[in-house]
């Protein structure tokens, strides 16, 4: 009974985990996820020594939302969103909201047109 909240728990914090670094989309979230997914695993060692049927089920678990998490992270930082530089004026906005002119890319039409900022 006691072992069924206990890997209840540890899936639900493995969700909160995995939700906070998908919203935060940052490497040092992704890092700070996987951190703490290698000290659940630390932790699981004991529990799963400690019952039979407790442990194979948790572990097997454990396995899923490993894998799972894996091809969600390419969308997350896709969703984060790229910020690129204006060539002109050098503001940093998203990429979906820039101008590309020449390869290069712009905050707007009319820096578009004016072209590259020379450097002084
Ligand atoms: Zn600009």
């Amino acid at each position: 009974m006691g072992k069924l909240i206990f890997w209840f728990v540890i899936g639900l914090v493995i969700l909160t985990v995995a939700r906070i670094a998908a919203r935060a989309g940052a490497r040092g979230a992704q890092q700070q996820a996987r951190e703490q997914a290698r000290q659940q695993q630390a932790g699981r060692g004991p529990g799963a020594n400690g019952g039979a049927n407790g442990g194979a089920n948790g572990g097997a678990n454990g396995g899923t939302h490993g894998g799972a998490s894996r091809p969600g992270r390419p969308a997350a930082v896709q969703q984060a969103e790229q910020m690129v530089r204006c060539a002109h004026c050098g503001i940093h906005l998203p990429r979906s909201e820039a101008v590309l002119s020449a390869g290069e890319t712009y905050c707007g039409q009319e820096h578009a047109r004016l072209g590259v900022a020379r450097q002084r």
